[in-house]
């Protein structure tokens, strides 16, 4: 794994780097913009360049972006799809100026239209943006849920689902919450192993492309999507050493999301650290 974090751009995104570093992080992810708001203005162009060579001079390849929590792929609706999937679009662009290879997304919610339907929506979606987007080399990341409200991707059959109709395995990919799935119904905490080979087998393991590495405020399958801070919460603490000690994952992005964010991280990396985990 490589240890990373969700950081704040609120110094530029060509500080990102050096924030990262500050921290004792070896990667991070971000918001190219207002995550709360449809519209964004246009990125500066030089400010999107000075983020990518700072990345790149730092030795980061795998920095991510967030996309808005607005988007719904998955809406009935036509408008809201038609909107979610202008917004889906612009964040690939944005992450492809800013020189950022993955953009990790919500897969969206069914809103009483039903899972399969949504998901349906969803994969056509991931494909209309990859033709769309046919020069750019960013990857379209799901991330999975905790299966809260109508939310869908919360099951290794979803996730497998969008794999399999996606016209390129290349372009797409997952980032698994480790909170979100523990509140699913996998047992990381018991049974991590398990849960990996099962991903392999429904989904594939070369398609995870990220972590994002939470623990859960709430026991075991709630369905609710409460991050604690690693070790303060119900993921056992051989989770951690399982995670950290797979190899086929040595090279993974592994961000932080726990509350605090930067000020709670240095917590987060002791933990990790007491359990004998270099980072
Ligand atoms: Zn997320
Ligand atoms: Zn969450």
């Amino acid at each position: 794994m490589k240890i990373g974090a969700h950081l704040s751009t609120k110094n530029g995104f060509a500080k990102l780097p050096e924030n990262a570093n500050a921290l004792g992080l070896r990667t991070y992810q971000f918001f190219s913009k207002n995550q709360m708001q449809w519209k964004a203005r246009p990125l500066d162009k030089e400010e999107a360049t000075a983020h990518s060579k700072a990345a790149r001079s730092a030795g980061i390849g795998d920095e991510a972006i967030h996309a808005s929590y607005l988007m719904n792929l998955g809406s009935p609706e036509d408008g809201k799809f038609k909107m979610s999937y202008d917004a889906f679009l612009d964040e690939i662009r944005r992450a492809d100026q800013l020189g950022v290879s993955l953009l990790i997304f919500h897969p969206g919610a069914h809103m009483g239209s039903g899972p399969d339907k949504a998901l349906k929506r969803i994969a056509d979606a991931m494909n209309s943006a990859i033709k769309e987007t046919k020069a750019m080399k960013v990857k379209l990341v799901v991330e999975n849920t905790a299966g809260q409200g109508s939310m869908v991707g919360y099951s290794l059959d979803h996730l497998g689902y969008l794999a399999e109709n996606s016209i390129d395995n290349e372009r797409i990919g997952f980032c698994i919450d480790t909170c979100h799935a523990y509140q699913a119904g996998y047992d990381l905490s018991n049974e991590f192993h398990k849960f990996l080979s099962d991903f392999d087998s429904r989904v594939g393991l070369k398609l995870i492309r990220a972590f994002h590495l939470n623990d859960s405020k709430y026991p075991f399958n709630k369905h609710l999507d409460r991050h604690e801070n690693l070790g303060k919460g119900t993921l056992s603490r051989s989770f951690y050493t399982d995670l950290f000690e797979e190899q086929k994952l040595a090279n993974i992005p592994a961000f932080l999301e726990t509350p605090e964010g930067e000020d709670g991280y240095p917590k987060d990396l002791e933990f990790l650290k007491s359990l004998g985990i270099k980072l």
